[in-house]
C-alpha cells in the first residue's frame, strides 16, 4: 500500500507531528486526490486532545480538504486526473438506510464513515484525514470543486460552509427573510456571507463591539451588541431565523426572544452543559429551537457549485504543515480571521 506523509497526534497529550500513513491502492470506485490545502476546525483540536473522548490515535485530523485528482479507479465517472476535487466530514455511509436514501448521509443510522477519527464502513480500517499528501475517497463521496474558487479559501467549505448553508437552505434563508448570526467565527463568518449571498436580511449577533466593521464587510446589514440588554429589545420578535455557532454557555431564552412567531433558532455549537428552556418561550410565538449537523453529500455539492457562482469562499490565513500546534494555540484564543488553511505543499 502507498505510504504517504501526513501529520498526527500519537496520542491525546501528544503535539501534533509529522507521521507516515498508508492509503488504500486505488479500487474501481476510488479517486485519489493530491490534497493541496485543509481547512483547520475547532472539531480538529476538540479531537485531537480527546475532549470528546474514544479517540483513535494515532489521529490525522483534517476534514476540509480541496485537492488535485491524480488518479481514479475505472468506474469513476465524473472524476479525472487534474481536476479540482474535495473531501468533506464523510468518506462513506450505508447509503440504504432511511436517511442515507433521503441524501442526509451525516445522520446515517449505521453511522457513517467520517474522515478521520474513525473507520472504513469495514468498521476496522483507520480513516485518517487532510492533514497529508494524500486522500482516497469512494467516488460518491468526493466533491467537485471549480477551477475558478481560490483552493485555499474553498478548503474550509467542506464544513464551516456545509454546516451552516445546511439550515440556511433547510430553513429557507433568502429574499425577504430576516436571519440572525450569533457568534463571528469560522462558522459565523460563513453564514453571514452565505444568508447575505441569498439575499437574506442579515444581522450579526456579537458580544463584541470590536466584529460590528468586519462584519459589515463579510455582508451582514445590521449590527446587534449582545452584551447590551437594549438589543435584545431592539430586535425583539425580528428574525426567521437565527444561527446559533456559539459553543459557550449563554441563555437561549433570551435569543429566542427575537424569533418572530413561527420562526426558527438553530443551534449549530455545543456549550458544555444542558441549556435549560422555559416552554412560554416557544409556546408564546410557536416557535422552534432546532439543531443541525454538516450536512449531506448532494447539498454539499450545491453549496459549492452556489460558492463557484457567488463567488463566496472562506477568509483563511495560510499557514505551512508545521504551524499547525501554534494555530490551535492562536484558535483557542479566538485569534484567527476567519479560518487557518493548510498548505499541504510545505508538508
Ligand atoms: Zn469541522
Ligand atoms: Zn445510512
Amino acid at each position: 500500500m502507498p505510504t504517504v506523509k501526513a501529520y498526527a497526534a500519537a496520542a491525546a497529550a501528544s503535539p501534533l507531528a509529522p507521521f507516515e500513513i498508508e492509503r488504500r491502492a486505488p479500487g474501481p470506485d476510488d479517486v485519489v486526490i493530491d490534497v493541496l490545502f485543509c481547512g483547520v476546525c475547532h472539531s480538529d483540536i476538540h479531537q485531537a486532545r480527546d475532549e470528546w473522548g474514544g479517540g483513535l490515535f494515532p489521529m490525522v485530523p483534517g476534514h476540509e480538504i480541496v485537492g488535485r485528482v491524480s488518479k481514479v479507479g475505472a468506474a469513476v465517472r465524473g472524476f479525472q486526473a487534474g481536476d479540482l476535487a474535495g473531501v468533506g466530514c464523510m468518506v462513506d455511509s450505508c447509503r440504504t438506510c432511511h436517511p442515507c436514501q433521503r441524501h442526509l448521509e451525516q445522520f446515517c443510522e449505521k453511522g457513517a464513515a467520517f474522515t478521520y477519527n474513525g473507520t472504513e464502513m469495514d468498521r476496522k480500517t483507520p480513516t485518517f484525514g487532510g492533514y497529508s499528501k494524500q486522500v482516497v475517497c469512494h467516488q460518491a463521496f468526493v466533491l467537485k470543486v471549480a477551477p475558478t474558487l481560490d483552493p485555499a479559501a474553498a478548503a474550509p467549505l467542506l464544513c464551516a460552509g456545509i454546516t451552516t448553508w445546511s439550515p440556511l437552505r433547510h430553513w429557507k434563508a433568502g429574499k425577504g427573510t430576516r436571519v440572525g448570526v450569533v457568534g463571528l467565527g469560522g462558522l459565523g463568518h460563513m453564514a453571514v456571507k452565505l444568508a447575505a449571498a441569498l439575499g437574506a436580511e442579515v444581522t450579526m449577533l456579537s458580544t463584541s463591539a470590536a466584529k460590528e466593521a468586519d462584519s459589515r464587510r463579510l455582508g451582514a446589514h445590521e449590527f446587534g451588541l449582545t452584551s447590551q440588554k437594549a438589543t435584545f429589545k431592539r430586535f425583539a420578535n425580528h428574525f426567521d431565523l437565527i444561527i446559533d455557532t456559539i459553543s459557550a454557555p449563554h441563555d437561549y431564552n433570551a435569543y429566542l426572544s427575537m424569533v418572530r412567531v413561527d420562526g426558527t433558532m438553530v443551534l449549530l455549537g455545543v456549550p458544555p452543559a444542558p441549556t435549560p428552556v422555559h416552554a412560554f418561550t416557544l409556546i408564546g410565538g410557536r416557535k422552534s429551537l432546532a439543531g443541525s449537523l454538516i450536512g449531506g453529500i448532494q447539498e454539499t455539492q450545491e453549496m459549492l457549485d452556489f460558492c463557484a457562482e457567488k463567488k463566496v469562499a472562506a477568509d483563511v490565513e495560510v499557514i505551512p504543515m508545521k504551524a499547525i500546534n501554534d494555530a490551535y494555540e492562536r484558535m483557542m484564543k479566538g485569534d484567527v480571521r476567519y479560518r487557518f488553511s493548510i498548505d499541504l505543499a510545505t508538508l
